[in-house]
């Protein structure tokens, strides 16, 4: 029984239950850790916010064992298309309706509130993780040992405290976790105030169409989404000279809705004026103080990717989380993260502002090197994702820091499912292996060609023998040779197998 006068003691406590707060504390539970969440609020936030997320984030939810789950609450995104004040196509980003790489789609459109309370409901898999709402945290004082952390129960005013190795500061865009750290943000320049509001559809307007429309009307930008269900999305830039709560009263709403729709054909469900910044916290650590996304950088919607880019830091830190906690790494390991998602997200926001520049001014050529100029017609945009920061991945080996492939195994499952959370050595044949290398990979995951049909051609059309892949699906180093792949094998840390969720 636990001693009234000791705290009771974690290896890490998450402040905050949004998307990326859950996320972790799902995968800090695959992997064995000790994990407390600590929320302020009763229920999952009630104002509109993320409308899509990427194939790469669905290949963190099924990590999870929850791409299932997942999967009824969203549907497929065509694309976006930017149009001018007289309806003429500029830009055209349409998305493939082909699975990718990564073995899911490129695009898909969901209600944030379904997704958390998806991730939320998935805790209560793992005995080892508990989430605590109503509790507001407001110090946390580091020692050699620890961190002690006090918060207040909002249910009933009283006091709690506990201990943690680790405190991870998943607490949004005013993060207190980001103040104890004592970090600075740098300010990327963009900040501007935009209604946000969502419908409920009473009748059929397939007229508004599934691609999601970028109206580039220097007079009144706009964006229109179309949600899951009934649900529709329109983001309307407020202008200078307007007042946040005035342009957010129904009267004045249905006066800006008005060119799509009426309230004979909806009602309103949410409408909310949001500043929209692009800021990335300078230090995203402090020994036993980390950040992870709202709380380390938010960027403008434009591309959709501000909570991808959080549960990507939650894929990047929890393995190295359990590698320090639970299987001795160096601490310094935790370095890495920010080093490494940093630049990555530092790009996304780049091209989000960019591509603001261009529904606030059409300005495509200017605003975009991305794109495809064509002779009269739409230029053709393409996003790549950036490459990982500096870090861990053996940099001068081909394809470190890109993100692996997900092969379909000869069984017709998914390799992630057999691989869990884990490190992965890809080969084409286990023959191919020293029988050195095979004994000092006990506990890694070994993918042969044997397993997925794709995987040696893979390995050939890069010019490579074998390909490391990090527990988050990054490749960390390859192989050309021998003396190679006895640094692939070196260089993993530590040895250990997270299985699959799935
Ligand atoms: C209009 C809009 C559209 C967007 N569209 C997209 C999109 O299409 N795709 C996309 O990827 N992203 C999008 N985003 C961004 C996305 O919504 C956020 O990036 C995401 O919600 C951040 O998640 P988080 O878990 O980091 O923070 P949050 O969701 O803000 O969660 C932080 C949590 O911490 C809790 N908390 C804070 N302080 C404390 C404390 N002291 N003690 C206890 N609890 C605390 C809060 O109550 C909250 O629950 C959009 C955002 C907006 C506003």
């Amino acid at each position: 029984m636990q001693d009234k006068s000791t705290p009771e003691d974690f290896d890490v406590v998450i402040i905050g239950r949004g998307p990326i707060g859950a996320t972790l504390a799902n995968l800090l539970g695959l992997c064995g850790v000790r994990t407390l969440v600590l929320e302020r609020e009763a229920r999952t936030y009630h104002l509109p916010r993320a409308v899509h997320f990427d194939d790469e984030c669905m290949r963190v939810f099924q990590t999870l064992g929850l791409a299932d789950a997942i999967l009824p609450h969203v549907i497929l995104s065509p694309g976006m298309l930017f149009l001018d004040a007289d309806g003429k196509m500029l830009l055209d980003w349409s998305r493939p309706q082909t699975l990718t790489p990564m073995g899911w789609h490129l695009s898909y459109r969901f209600h944030q509130p379904d997704l958390e309370d998806v991730l939320i409901s998935g805790l209560a898999r793992w005995p080892h993780v508990s989430l605590r709402s109503r509790c507001d945290v407001f110090a946390l004082d580091q020692d050699a040992t620890g961190v002690r952390v006090r918060y207040e129960d909002l249910s009933n005013g009283k006091l709690g405290e506990v201990r943690a190795a680790y405190i991870i500061g998943c607490d949004g865009a005013r993060s207190l976790v980001r103040r104890f750290i004592g970090s600075g943000t740098d300010d990327l320049g963009f900040h501007e105030r935009w209604l946000v509001v969502d419908v409920l559809l009473k009748r059929n307007r397939d007229d508004l169409g599934d691609y999601s429309i970028q109206h580039c009307d220097s007079q009144r930008p706009a964006t229109y989404v179309r949600g899951t269900g009934t649900r529709r999305r329109w983001e309307i830039t407020v202008l200078p000279d307007e007042d946040s709560q005035d342009v957010a009263q129904p009267a004045k709403v249905w006066e800006l809705l008005s060119r799509w729709v009426t309230p004979d054909d909806a009602e309103i469900e949410r409408a909310a004026v949001y500043t929209f910044h692009s800021v990335i916290a300078q230090q995203w650590r402090n020994d036993r103080l980390l950040l992870a996304g709202d709380s380390a950088h938010q960027t403008p919607p434009f591309l959709g990717q501000g909570m991808c880019a959080g549960i990507r830091d939650a894929a990047n830190l929890a393995w190295k989380l359990a590698s320090v906690i639970r299987h001795g790494a160096a601490a310094d390991l935790l370095d890495t993260y920010q080093s490494e998602r940093q630049p990555h997200v530092r790009e996304f926001i780049a091209l989000a502002i960019r591509l603001g520049g261009i529904i606030n001014t059409k300005a495509i050529e200017a605003g975009l090197a991305a794109g495809q100029v064509r002779e009269n017609a739409p230029v053709k945009l393409e996003v790549k994702k950036p490459l990982l920061g500096p870090g861990l991945a053996l940099g001068d080996l081909p394809l470190a820091g890109h993100l692996a492939p997900q092969f379909s195994l000869r069984d017709g499952s998914r390799g992630d499912d057999r691989i869990g959370y884990s490190h992965v050595l890809l080969v084409d044949s286990a023959a191919t292996l020293p029988s050195r290398h095979a004994r000092s990979q006990a506990g890694i995951g070994i993918l042969t060609g044997d397993d997925a049909e794709r995987i040696a051609p893979w390995l050939r059309e890069h010019g490579i023998v074998a390909a490391l892949i990090r527990p988050d699906r990054y490749v960390l180093g390859t192989a050309r040779n021998d003396a190679e792949l006895d640094r692939l094998v070196a260089a993993i840390t530590p040895p250990t197998h997270v299985p699959s969720a799935a």
